[in-house]
């Protein structure tokens, strides 16, 4: 399987990492929306939320507390968003189970 995120996660494809825990890993997006735009990831290959929760709740629960540690490391103190989306109608693009961390900006609601 060829996956961008794995890639990542392999040190084959390089990104600018922020954070790493030994299941998660984050680093910054190529096309940053906000100015902290940071992805966090399992570094185990879930296609999306749903499938870890499903496959592993507390691993689950280790990518959502590595999202907040980014987001405190960035000094995001004024609040964050935090993004996930899933499937074709929310325009995923990357079929590797990624959290956006967004801020550093207002963000506007409802979401696009
Ligand atoms: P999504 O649309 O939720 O699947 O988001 C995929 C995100 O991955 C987009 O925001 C892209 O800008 C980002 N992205 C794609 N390739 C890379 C890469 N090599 N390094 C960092 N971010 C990437
Ligand atoms: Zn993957």
């Amino acid at each position: 399987m060829s996956c961008l995120f794995c890639g990542i996660v392999a040190r084959e494809i390089p990104a600018t990492i922020v954070h790493e825990t030994d299941r998660t890993l984050a680093f910054r997006d190529l096309n940053a929306q906000a100015p902290t735009h940071v992805l966090v990831i399992p570094k185990d290959h879930q296609p999306d939320a749903a499938a870890l929760a499903e496959a592993d709740p507390a691993y689950a629960g280790e990518v959502l507390a590595a999202a907040a540690a980014v987001a405190r490391q960035e000094g995001l103190t004024g609040g964050y968003r935090l993004v996930l989306n899933t499937g074709d109608d929310a325009g995923q693009t990357v079929h590797h189970l990624h959290v956006h961390v967004l801020g550093g900006r207002p963000m506007g609601w409802p979401p696009g």
